[in-house]
């Protein structure tokens, strides 16, 4: 797997538009083209030098995929550490109409346990997301990083 240090595609375009974008000659199929071209296939991931994000760009059936890579080690969280959820942006549920939600008022408990990385999210949207439940064990519920502050025993 090729690894190459870079724009990824929403830079080199927003870039592009940028430099092209007053003299209105910008054509969005070309400057992707050109981006695409610049990949190795099948696999190239690139590490943006603008924004920071690291980005595998797969082609299957003719077409690139973008997806993120996310350093789990680089993770706020582990497993154990107690948490308070302030929203919920991971799949569905809202973060006091859930089960770990429901379970935590009935324990009369302010906190929640990380019970894992919920990994399937976590590529899908693009940042860090955990299990988090009343319990210790079990999955729970599913929240971004950013939806939780740490416990302040
Ligand atoms: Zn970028």
């Amino acid at each position: 797997m090729k690894e190459v240090k870079g724009q990824c595609f929403d830079c080199y375009s927003d870039s592009s538009f940028r430099y092209h974008g007053q003299t209105g000659t910008i054509n969005e199929t070309k400057v992707q083209q050109d981006y695409v071209a610049g990949l190795e296939k099948p696999v190239t991931v690139v590490d943006c030098v603008s924004c920071g994000r690291k980005l595998e760009y797969a082609e299957k059936d003719g077409k690139w995929h973008t997806s993120p890579i996310i350093n789990l080690k680089l993770s706020k969280y582990k497993d154990g550490d107690k948490i308070v959820p302030i929203s919920k942006k991971s799949r569905s549920r809202e973060f006091d109409t859930c089960a770990s939600h429901y379970m935590r008022v009935e324990l009369n408990q302010e906190f929640l346990y990380v019970n894992g990385i919920d990994e399937e999210a976590t590529k899908q949207l693009g940042e860090t997301c955990y299990w988090c439940h009343a319990l210790k064990d079990g999955k729970g519920d599913s929240y971004r990083e950013s939806d939780l502050i740490p416990y302040a025993e």
